[in-house]
Parts: structure tokens; sequence; C-alpha cells
């Protein structure tokens, strides 16, 4: 494509939908990518309670008016996965469809992905049993017993969405305390569906006639193997960064995140990332439209003095 654009957006989640946002209000020519739903993690999140002047706001909700606000502003955006970026004084961006894209700077707003368990049974049951997404799958479980692996804010928060449909909900973590919030704690520490099971492992998805039937747990301290009986189970076991795409570019650390200075610039002139995929000590939708919002008018002022 003949087209030089100014700024490039890869993902759409809050850091890629804010910075749209500010670079096009900044009067820049904007495309922006995004190889699934927009909203990035919103769509797959039940309720959002930390959002500030807009408590208790629906995850898909809040990604809708996100987007929508983008639209208004008539950014556009590709509904495709990004293959490669070609570094240079222009840039190029290519795309899982093969189309190239001309732009003077790129914000890399990919996010996360959800780890999974990489046990024994899991690979062959997502789907029939095992899910990433309790928003999307909890209804399934209307009246059956679930097991959440994982004790940090997306376990304890995905355990409360749960509870509405499930008889019971079991979280397994594998040390004896939680990692996520205190406030969120306490709710699951109060709730009658909810039984935690301390310093266990997951070991087996233990499936029967293609569906799931239970887990098999392993005993931190004694290594004791226990076989719980389930419907569902929903690891919630952290999230490794979609960065693959620019391994070569060696904007990255070593477990994947991309290191960006305060500015959100990457070692590379021109290349900004923002949200949950760079290097930070607070992963939240409020901080990655912060980072949104940086990098847009930190790329405005690069691609105006270049
Ligand atoms: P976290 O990394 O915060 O928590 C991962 C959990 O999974 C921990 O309890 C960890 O145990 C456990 N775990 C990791 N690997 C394994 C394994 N192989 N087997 C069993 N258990 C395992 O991930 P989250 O996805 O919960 O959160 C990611 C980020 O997003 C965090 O910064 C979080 O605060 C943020 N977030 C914020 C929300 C909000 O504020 N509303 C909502 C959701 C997420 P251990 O503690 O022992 O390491």
């Amino acid at each position: 494509m003949d087209k030089l654009y100014d700024i490039a957006i890869i993902g759409a989640g809050p850091a890629g939908l804010t910075a749209a946002i500010y670079a096009k209000r900044a009067g820049l020519d904007v495309v922006m990518f995004e190889n699934s739903a927009p909203g990035g993690k919103l769509v797959k999140t039940f309720e959002i309670d930390n959002w500030p002047g807009n408590p208790h706001v629906s995850g898909v909700d809040l990604a809708l008016q996100m987007f929508g606000h983008t639209e208004e502003l008539q950014v556009q955006t590709e509904f495709t996965g990004v293959r490669e970026i070609l570094d240079g004084h222009l840039k190029k961006i290519v795309t899982e469809d093969g189309r190239i894209f001309k732009t003077r700077a790129i914000i890399i707003a990919t996010g996360t992905i959800e780890n999974q368990m990489n046990i024994p049974g899991e690979e062959q049951n997502i789907g029939r049993g095992v899910s990433f997404c309790a928003v999307c799958d909890g209804a399934f479980y209307k009246g059956k017993e679930v097991v959440v692996i994982g004790g940090g804010n997306s376990a304890l928060e995905e355990s409360l969405y749960l509870t509405q449909f499930a008889k019971k909900v079991t979280i397994v973590i594998r040390r004896d305390v939680f990692r996520g919030d205190a406030s969120v704690q306490q709710t699951v520490f109060d709730h009658p569906k909810i039984e935690i099971i301390r310093k266990h492992i997951p070991v087996e998805v233990l499936s029967a006639d293609k569906k799931v039937i239970g887990i098999r747990l392993q005993s931190v301290d004694t290594k004791e193997l226990t076989d719980l009986p389930c419907d569902g189970i929903f690891p919630y076991i952290g999230a490794t960064p979609s960065t693959g795409f620019v391994k070569d570019l060696n904007i990255c650390q070593e477990d994947g995140y991309i290191r960006v200075n305060d500015k959100m610039e990457t070692c590379i002139k021109g290349i900004y990332a923002a949200g949950d995929v760079i290097v930070k000590p607070l992963r939240q939708i409020v901080t990655a439209t912060s980072d949104g919002a940086v990098a847009a008018q930190m790329a405005f002022h690069y691609i105006k003095e270049s």
C-alpha cells in the first residue's frame, strides 16, 4: 500500500484505544490493528469496579464505549493480526493477511495472553470443560461445580462471577496466601458458594466421554494426590506478553515484556509501547489508558520533529 500513516497502533485494548483517541485528536493519520474483538481483556471481564467514576461497569460495555469513541473520531481499524514490523526511518507493518502498511511511528499495545497449566488432559479439553474465559463460558455451568486455579485478581474476580451460575466454586492455590487485592479476597472468603484449597497444584485434567470430570491435585507439602470431581476448570494463572512478532527487534526483556522509558519509548526511535505488554509494576485499565495517552503524545512530538 502506498499510503503513509503517521501512527500505526497494534492492539485495540484500553492502551491502544486510548492512544488512537489521543493521536486522532492531535490531527494524526492513524491506523489501528486488532486480531480479535476490540477491548482486549475488557471483553473477558464481567464487571470492573475500579474504573473511576463508573463503578460496576461491565467489561463489554466499557470496551464498546472506548471503541465507539475511536469510531466517532473515524479511526481506521484493520481487523487482522500483525506478523512483523520492519524498521527504518519509515516503518512497515506486515499483517497476517499479507498486506504492508507504511507508517512514521508505531505504538505496540498487544497486551498479554493467558497462561496454560501445561498439564496432561488440558489441551484436549479446552472447550470441553477447560475454559480461560468465565464471562464467555460461565453460563454453561449453571448448577454445576467448577474449579478455578490461581489466586491473583483474575482468579478471585472470575470466581465471584462464576458463583452466579455454579452451585460450588473451588479455588485452588499453590501457596497458602492469595496474590489478589485484599478487598476482593475478603469478598471471596465471605462467599458461601466458594471453597478454597491451599497449597495444592494441578497435575492432570480428568475427563471421560470427551468432557471434564475432575482435576487431579498434588499437595505441595506431602506430594499426595487427590482427585477433585468437577464439571469445569478455569485456570487464571497469569499471562504472557504478546510480543512474539517483535522478537527480532530486541526491544523485549527476557520474559517477553517490552522495555520502555517514562515516555513509552522503546530503544528504537519511533516505536513506542503501552499497556500490559510493557515492563511495569501495576497492570490495570487506568494505567493502560495512561500509557496509551503518553505514547500517542510522545509519538506526536516525534513525528512533528522528524
Ligand atoms: P497474577 O500473576 O496476579 O496471579 C497468578 C496466580 O496464579 C497466582 O496466584 C500464582 O500463584 C498462580 N499461578 C501461577 N502459575 C501457576 C501454576 N503453574 N499453577 C498454579 N498456580 C499458578 O495473574 P492475574 O492474571 O490474576 O493478574 C495479572 C495482572 O492483572 C495483575 O497485575 C493483576 O493485579 C491485574 N488484574 C487486575 C484486576 C483488577 O484490578 N480489577 C483484574 C484482573 C487482573 P503465586 O501467587 O503462588 O505465584
